[in-house]
């Protein structure tokens, strides 16, 4: 992927030192080649080469104790600035409610992230109602309906017999009669982009004036990707994108282009099914994962969105007394499982790539439910005292969980390994942890 590649070509210019302007050549070459590989719009990836070019021949960054790491700055600053350079946050009206429209070609993901943003919403106590504006596609509105009642947000809809027009403008009124502060109105796509879909649209638009038109892209779809966001935008004037289904998108092209060709910023970034599986995205933290730098701020931000800071002291405080019991460790996994999917983590670890492609380090999903499988097969005493796990016992915890004798006495045996990282986790989540990671 575009990442490993790029790592490939830093590393090799750090492993330099003292770098000469062909060596600097030599390498943005390679970063070129990545970039276009990775989909990344041509004409944009010859403006940023230049770009980085120009700063990065200078005498200051040659003559410089560690060139390689000032070439690799100014990488990720104009990559960054590609981007969009800061995070462009969601508008808001000056009275509410605040009117998102979502649009976007059918399966790019509008209505999933319209749950999903309803959630992050949520989660701000704002009181969101969503409006079932796709009457097309059989079982839309349904699919709304449902995730509405997840999240217990209100869904508006008048079934799939008015227009979608009208639909919106009702549920404006309903809205402000209700006293929810932010709107969100989901539409119908088609497979490709034309002339009577923008004319609903723009009738919607006209209806109810939206404060924010996000346009949904998938990802996984590249250069089209931005082509879609082009023409939509000269349509509609959008206010942002959002890029969806990142979390399958190995060559991660649309995220670099999409700003650079549209002028339109990505507001929202999607990395999968789940109704938490939204962000706001934030080209720096963008750009840095790319150049494989991992994504601490984000990782921090989900660690304390998610965990409860009070249990996470008592871990603490459990770890270094050496209390730390089955039953903690099995909670302790809950809240590292909240955080997401354990490889989608490591992503966003510094260097994680590594541990990723080390074959004897299993860190997976379905590992740690074995594991959780054993500590559920043991007693309550058992769990408090791993003293009392003699061969029999172990035998039964095998049987029980579905595991091997030996699958029992490595756990145990790790258990104490993997208090050493639940340390590690439990030190980053908790205040203290955070800002030292943030210094
Ligand atoms: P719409 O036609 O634009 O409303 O698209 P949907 O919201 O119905 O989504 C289409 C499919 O894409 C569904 O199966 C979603 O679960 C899936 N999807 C949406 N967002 C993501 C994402 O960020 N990652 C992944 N992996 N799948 C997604
Ligand atoms: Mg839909």
């Amino acid at each position: 992927g575009l990442s490993s590649r790029l790592q490939s070509v830093f590393s090799k210019l750090r492993g330099k030192g003292k770098l000469t302007e062909d060596d600097v050549n030599e390498a943005l070459r390679e970063v070129r080649l990545a970039l276009l590989e990775a989909d990344v719009n041509f004409k944009v990836v010859k403006e940023f080469i230049a770009k980085v070019k120009e700063q990065a021949i200078g005498q200051e960054v040659l003559q410089s104790f560690t060139p390689a790491m000032v070439v690799v700055d100014i990488v990720n600053k104009e990559l960054t600035a590609l981007m969009g350079g800061t995070q462009s946050k969601l508008a808001r009206a000056n009275k509410p409610p605040t009117v998102i429209m979502m649009v976007g070609l059918q399966g790019a993901g509008k209505t999933t992230t319209t749950g999903k943003l309803a959630k992050l919403l949520l989660q701000q106590n704002h009181r969101p109602l969503l409006a079932a504006g796709d009457i097309y596609r059989p079982a839309a509105i349904k699919q709304l309906q449902v995730l509405g009642e997840q999240l217990k947000v209100p869904v508006f809809s008048l079934g799939d017999k008015v227009s979608p027009v009208e639909i919106a403008k009702q549920a404006l009124q309903h809205a402000k009669d209700h006293n929810n502060d932010y709107l969100i109105v989901d539409t119908a796509g088609r497979l490709h982009i034309d002339e009577s879909l923008m004319d609903e649209l723009k009738q919607i638009v006209e209806a109810v004036s939206p404060d924010e038109i996000l346009l949904v892209v998938d990802a996984m779809t590249g250069q089209d990707a931005v082509n879609v966001a082009e023409s939509f935008h000269k349509q509609l004037e959008l206010t942002g994108v959002v890029l969806t289904k990142l979390d399958g998108d190995t060559r991660g092209g649309a995220a670099i282009s999409v700003k650079a060709v549209t002028g339109c910023p990505i507001k929202f970034a999607a990395m999968g099914e789940k109704l938490d599986a939204l962000e706001p995205f934030h080209p720096e933290r963008m750009a840095s994962r790319i150049l494989g730098m991992g994504d601490m701020l984000t990782l921090i931000e989900k660690a304390q969105a998610s965990i409860d800071a009070d249990k996470a002291k008592e871990m603490e405080r459990k770890l270094r007394t050496a209390e730390f019991t089955f039953d903690d460790f099995l909670e302790q996994m809950e809240q590292v499982k909240k955080l997401g999917p354990l490889d989608q983590l490591l992503d966003m670890l510094p260097g994680a790539g590594k541990i990723k492609g080390m074959k004897d380090v299993k860190v997976d999903d379905k590992q740690m439910s074995r594991v959780a499988a054993i500590v559920k097969s043991m007693t309550k005493e058992e769990r408090q005292n791993p003293d009392l796990l003699s061969p029999s016992r172990r035998k039964r915890l095998a049987a029980g969980s579905g595991n091997s004798v030996q699958d029992v006495n490595r756990f145990i045996k790790q258990f104490e390994d993997m208090r050493k990282m639940m340390k590690q986790f439990s030190g980053m989540m908790g205040p203290k942890g955070a800002k030292q990671l943030k210094n």
